[in-house]
């Protein structure tokens, strides 16, 4: 049995940085990160635009009071104000640590980093690397795990969390060059495994975003909070749905409709392109449902908007959002310096996830933890997006609360005995759960059920919902369950068997879905990025509370916990 003091899952931003403190904090520990990528390859490596903190070397008139509230205020009053509190106040200190480690910011003219403006955010706050952000510190962090000795096991795939007695012992896991299986035991176990956009059929995500952490959490019995809350971003390349960042946007670009307008004053007149990110997205799914969208051949009532960069002229484009200019011009024969950029909203981030204590401790119920058990980034809900994230700041929450919950580990562990686990068992088990999948005589191949899977999703809970719609996505749901009971794989080998990893992906795609619309079906409100055509309003006296859903084979059971509000009373969100 493979043993240490602390498994992490996930290289991203997330898993590296909590790696890091606690490698920092007791150079006597043994602490692995597990990866189903290598983990420069994690999504955080795609991050473009930036990470928000008050530096004020831009506007020196910002306060982190202020980016708390424009946080909370984004968050439609849902986010856990004490979560806010440390997010924001500790934002600067974690930037310029990450500065030291040797992260490569843009810089203004007198040599300090460069911060740009975002959408929700009331000043200029939003430090980045270009539109390269992600890329310049996730290197930065994985050169820093080998400098301090973190055990990488990069392309293992993690099929289970191990929980017995409300304790988190350790994990089996399989390596996929050769299908070994392998238990670890651990003093403690993070899960830091990102977002989950593949379970809609357009999305800014990689393919690795597939809610694994998620739905092993579930599956354990513990429950996920907030699912409902998934954040559409306004501008995703048309058709393809990568992102084009909203830095393109902090930098002057314009959203244009069929008739040439900026439809944007008719939504947020104050803040334009600035809005938040699910205000942005609805006008831009107004407009083309208004029959105001365009066609790829710029004919009017089409299926996507523009986004207009050509005033910022070509040194701008360039220097500042190359990556954005690139991606049009290779994905799309754009060539952004001349021609609008074509887009629409694309599935982009999971506000909701596994719920932790400001610690990263993980909750088992309103008021329970779990022991041993820990998790940060976006697949864990702290909350500090409540029910819509700002841009810029989840890169912000991977490294406040990676380094955070990578503290409080090193401190857990202390005194602390490896925990008793049956190796025998856990492998006989994930022996039979693989064999079962590959011995399946099976109708369907996984890319089919994955694709009716998606667009179940995409059309039952997008970005508008009602009663009717998510019981059909439901009810259709539970079909594509039981077809996906039969699907048959073609490698049954040992050596690099993706498909494999595909049927396991499948499986953890389907819980999260099914936690996502039975949970969005009990919010009977709109708020955030949940916006329910059949309940117009946000509705606090019901429904300011967070979703607790517990998984089981039985059906979903969905419980609240309160939020906390310390510094802001719920107010009507205008723009
Ligand atoms: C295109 C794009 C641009 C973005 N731009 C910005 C931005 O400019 N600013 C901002 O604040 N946010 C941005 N975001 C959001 C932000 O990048 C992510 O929320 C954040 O990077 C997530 O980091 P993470 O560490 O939580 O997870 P990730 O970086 O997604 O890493 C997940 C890790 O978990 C591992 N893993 C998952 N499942 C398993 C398993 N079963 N077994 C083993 N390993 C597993 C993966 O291999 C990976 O290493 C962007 C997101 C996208 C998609």
């Amino acid at each position: 049995m493979i043993e240490h003091d602390v498994v992490i899952v996930g290289g991203g931003l997330a898993g590296s940085r909590a790696a890091v403190e606690i490698a920092r904090t007791d150079p006597r520990l043994s602490v692995a990160v597990i990866a189903k990528t290598h983990p420069i390859r994690s999504h955080s490596v795609a991050a473009q635009g930036g990470m928000a903190a008050t530096l004020k070397n831009v506007d020196d008139q910002d306060t982190w009071e202020a980016h708390a509230f424009d946080t909370v205020k984004g968050s439609d009053y849902l986010a856990d104000q004490d979560a806010v509190e440390i997010l924001t106040r500790e934002a600067p200190d974690v930037v310029i640590d990450l500065e030291h480690m040797g992260v490569l910011f843009s810089r203004l003219s007198d040599g300090r980093i460069a911060q740009r403006a975002f959408g929700g955010h009331s000043h200029k706050r939003t430090c980045y690397a270009a539109d390269k952000t992600g890329h310049a510190i996730l290197h930065e962090l994985v050169n820093n795990l080998r400098r301090y000795g973190v055990h990488i096991y990069d392309e293992w795939y993690v099929m289970r969390l191990i929980l017995e007695e409300g304790q988190a012992k350790g994990l089996v896991m399989f390596r996929i060059r050769d299908g070994k299986l392998a238990v670890v035991r651990a003093k403690a176990v993070m899960f830091a495994t990102g977002g989950y956009g593949r379970v809609y059929n357009t999305t800014s995500n990689d393919y690795a975003s597939t809610g694994d952490g998620l739905a092993m959490t579930a599956v354990a019995g513990l429950p996920l909070e907030d699912m409902e809350f998934v954040q559409f971003h306004p501008t995703g390349l048309y058709p393809v749905g990568v992102l084009i960042s909203e830095a393109v946007r902090g930098e002057g670009a314009y959203l244009v409709n069929s008739e040439g307008k900026r439809f944007m004053e008719d939504y947020a007149p104050s803040r334009m392109e600035l809005a938040p990110r699910d205000i942005t997205s609805r006008a831009i799914a107004r407009e083309i449902r208004a029959g105001r969208g365009i066609h790829t051949d710029g004919s009017a009532g089409g299926p996507l908007v523009h986004l207009d960069v050509r005033h910022l002229g070509k040194e701008k484009i360039m220097s500042r959002i190359p990556f954005c200019w690139e991606e049009a011009h290779r994905l799309v024969g754009v060539d952004a310096v001349n021609q609008p950029i074509p887009v629409r909203p694309t599935v982009h981030y999971s506000m909701g996830g596994i719920p932790t204590n400001t610690e990263g401790q993980v909750r088992s119920s309103a008021e329970g933890l779990v022991e041993a058990f820990f998790a940060a980034g976006e697949t864990a809900c702290v909350s500090v997006h409540g029910a819509n994230r700002l841009g810029s700041n989840s890169l912000l929450e991977c490294v406040v609360y990676g380094r955070r919950t990578g503290a409080t580990i090193a401190r857990y562990v202390q005194n602390r005995k490896l925990p008793e686990v049956d190796e025998k068992k856990y492998i006989t088990q994930a022996e039979q759960q693989i064999q079962a999948l590959i011995a399946q005589p099976g109708e369907y191949r996984i890319d089919q059920i994955r694709q009716r899977f998606q667009d179940c999703m995409t059309e039952y809970c997008g970005v508008f919902r009602t009663d009717a719609l998510m019981r059909e996505g439901l009810s259709q749901l539970q079909t594509i369950r039981q077809q996906a009971q039969r699907v048959y794989l073609d490698d049954k080998g040992k050596l690099w068997n993706t498909e494999l990893i595909e049927a396991l992906e499948l499986q953890s795609l389907l819980i999260v879905g099914e936690m996502i619309l039975t949970s969005a079906l009990n919010r009977q409100e709109s708020r955030g990025a949940h916006s329910r055509e059949d309940f117009v309003d946000r509705n606090d006296t019901d429904f300011l509370k967070h979703t607790q859903a517990y998984f089981s084979s039985a059906g979903i059971d969905i419980r609240y916990r309160p939020v906390t509000i310390t510094m802001f009373q719920p107010q009507e969100r205008k723009y």
